[in-house]
Formats: C-alpha cells, sequence, structure tokens
C-alpha cells in the first residue's frame, strides 16, 4: 500500500579499509572526499597557496600538487603547512621526491610506479619512512605510462594491464609491512577506466580514487568523468574522485561535487529545477534559471527553487521545491512551500525569488539546516 520509498542512495559502499589523509578519511565509511590538483608552479608559494584558497573556497578536500623539481620539493614544507586542506605531492620520475614529501609532512604522497627508475629498489625505504611519519601513498597507475613490462605482455593498457600494474605495485609495499594504500587505475577511455576499477575493486580492499585522465576541455570532460564516475559510484566503487579538465581546477571540484550530489553521496545544496522550456512557454526560461542561478550562487543552504516556464507543470514542480516560480501571461506565481505567496510581472520574478530565496536561506541558518 502506499507509494514506493523514494531510494536515497543506489547501492551500498564497497567494503574498504580506511586511510587518513591528513584531516580527511579516505575509505571505510568516510564520505567520498572531492580532490583537484593545482596549476601553478609549486614553488611559486603564493601562486600555489592563493589557488589552494580558492579550491577550498569551492569545496575541494584535498589538493594535490605537482613536484617535477628540487625547488618544488623545497616549497612543499611551507605549502603543506600553510594549506587549508591536506596536500599531497604527486611525484613521478624521481624517489628522492618522496623522501623529501614525507619530511615537508605532506598529508600523502601519490607515486607513478611506471615513471618511478629503480622505484623497485626503494620500495622498503619508501615504506619505512611513510610508516615513520604515517603518510598514506597512492599509488597512481595511468594509461599514458604503463610499466614497459606490462605494455609488452598485454600490447595496449588494458584493464587487466593497469589493474596487474597497480597490484603489483601494492605488494611491494605489502612485503614490506606497509597498506596505508589507495589505488588509481585511470584511462581516458571511460569504458575502459569503469572496467578496470571494477575489476581492481573486486580484487583488493584498498580504497580507490577515481579518475577518468585527460578527460579533455571543459565539456567533454565533465561528460566522460559523470558518466564513468557515475557507473562506479552507482555500484558503491570510490572513495575519492579527481575530474580532470583542461579548465581551471575551481571547475574540476565544481563538476565532482555536484555528481557527488546528483549521486546523493553528498548532502545537495542549492538546487535550480528548472524546466528544458518548449513550446508552451511564456517566459524566456534559460535567461530566468541563469539569472536565478548566478544571483544565488555560492548559498550553502539546500535550497530547491524551482523555475518553470508555463503552468502546465510549473505549479506542480514549483509547488515540490522550497521556492519556485510558474509563469503565464507574463507574469510569475512565485510559490513558498506550495503556497502561491505572490504574483508578480515578468520583469520582477528574478528580484522577487532572489529576495524570498534569501528569506528562507536566513530562516534555514536559523534553524541550523545546512548541507
Ligand atoms: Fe514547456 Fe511548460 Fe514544461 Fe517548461 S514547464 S517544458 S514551458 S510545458
Amino acid at each position: 500500500l502506499g507509494m514506493p520509498a523514494v531510494p536515497t542512495k543506489l547501492a551500498d559502499r564497497r567494503v574498504s579499509r580506511k586511510i587518513q589523509v591528513g584531516s580527511v578519511a579516505v575509505g571505510g565509511d568516510a564520505p567520498v572526499s572531492v580532490q583537484s590538483m593545482t596549476t601553478t608552479r609549486t614553488s611559486d608559494i603564493g601562486a600555489t597557496l592563493q589557488q589552494i584558497a580558492e579550491l577550498t573556497a569551492s569545496g575541494c578536500n584535498i589538493v594535490r600538487v605537482a613536484c617535477p623539481t628540487q625547488d618544488d620539493a623545497d616549497a612543499l614544507a611551507v605549502i603543506a603547512k600553510k594549506s587549508q586542506i591536506p596536500v599531497i605531492a604527486d611525484i613521478h620520475f624521481q624517489p628522492k621526491y618522496v623522501f623529501a614529501a614525507i619530511d615537508a609532512g605532506c598529508a600523502a604522497v601519490r607515486v607513478n610506479p611506471g615513471n618511478i627508475k629503480q622505484f623497485d629498489d626503494k620500495v622498503k625505504e619508501i615504506a619505512r619512512a611513510a610508516k615513520d611519519t604515517g603518510t598514506p601513498i597512492r599509488i597512481g597507475v595511468n594509461a599514458g605510462s604503463l610499466d614497459a613490462r606490462l605494455l609488452k605482455k598485454y600490447g595496449k593498457a588494458t584493464p587487466e594491464a593497469l589493474v596487474e600494474s597497480a597490484l603489483w605495485e601494492a605488494s611491494l609495499f605489502e612485503e614490506h609491512g606497509f597498506g596505508d594504500i589507495k589505488i588509481s587505475v585511470k584511462h581516458n577511455d571511460p569504458v575502459v577506466m569503469v572496467n578496470a576499477y571494477r575489476q581492481l575493486a573486486a580484487a583488493c580492499d584498498y580504497p580507490l580514487h577515481l579518475g577518468v585522465t585527460e578527460a579533455g576541455p571543459a565539456f567533454q570532460g565533465t561528460i566522460k568523468s559523470a558518466v564513468a564516475f557515475g557507473a562506479l559510484l552507482s555500484e558503491g566503487i570510490g572513495d575519492t574522485i579527481r575530474v580532470s579538465l583542461s579548465a581551471p581546477p575551481v571547475e574540476e571540484v565544481k563538476v565532482g561535487i555536484q555528481i557527488l550530489e546528483s549521486l546523493n553521496l553528498k548532502p545537495r545544496r542549492l538546487e535550480i529545477v528548472s524546466c528544458p522550456s518548449c513550446g508552451r512557454a511564456q517566459v524566456d526560461v534559460y535567461k530566468l534559471a541563469e539569472e536565478v542561478t548566478a544571483g544565488l550562487e555560492g548559498m550553502e543552504v539546500p535550497l530547491r527553487v524551482a523555475v518553470m516556464g508555463c503552468v502546465v507543470n510549473g505549479p506542480g514542480e514549483a509547488r515540490e521545491a522550497d521556492l519556485g516560480v510558474a509563469s503565464g501571461n507574463g507574469k510569475g506565481q512565485i510559490f513558498v512551500k506550495g503556497e502561491v505567496i505572490k504574483t508578480v510581472p515578468e520583469s520582477k520574478i528574478v528580484e522577487t525569488l532572489i529576495e524570498e530565496a534569501m528569506k528562507i536561506a536566513e530562516q534555514m541558518e536559523k534553524d541550523g539546516v545546512t548541507s
């Protein structure tokens, strides 16, 4: 009897071990975290910290910085200390920077075994240094830099090759009693990437860092990442995510957060429910939705605002939302919690919605409703 319950999530999370990346737990029952990477020269401490501050403000949980030179390694200590969010040093090629990053107090170190020469000889020392300081290691396997041995064995970066590489590197650490590890197996093709993560998820209990590498410019990269992460997260796979875009890193964070909010893996904040418009629209819906979105940007309360172009579906949707407008005859009916509170001329719709949204947000904040 009655309506079936609305599912609040798609699947139980895969059971993974929990590791601690500075103040942020990854894996186990920890919320799926959002990461990004700075694009500044890491050695430019001021610019890097400025970008980290912007990322922090946009909701980024963990930030990664590249460390290709000694100057970058030298900058890590100040950056790790002054950053408001945990800093992961990203190391390719040079084991000595792994030690430098650990000494600098970075919250974790990402190594790409395929790119670190003589890596196998250094694992014992890295494991000891990381263990002594409680620094987790991310084994970051990338299709583009797959171990030559595995490339030869598989012919190309297949899911099996990526997974074998990751598990092999993990086993080298395990031999030295080190298991404070998370793993990524990135590929630019979402289908290969999803298959690789599925196999990896079944083969180990390490927390997994999801990423579609070289996903492309903002539009394509957003779609690729959303599709791939959506497939995996809906199966409970994935403990931390990084959307890679050829766009400013703050954009990556916005997309990452939106993916998690869409799957109810993160409490929703402001949500604009706007119709696609059609031949019945009696107002410019695109413009209205854009203006309302811009006017409410940065709002932290979980407010649902409906912007509907006509009175066919309009009042119904607007009633379901905290606040909404249904347009008709050059006017907008403004709804708050299902009640029409006023009817305003089209030119006043945006300012009225923003005004009412502010009032509701204020009340929500007073009542302690935050996302
Ligand atoms: Fe068309 Fe009205 Fe539906 Fe918007 S709300 S898509 S204008 S029918």
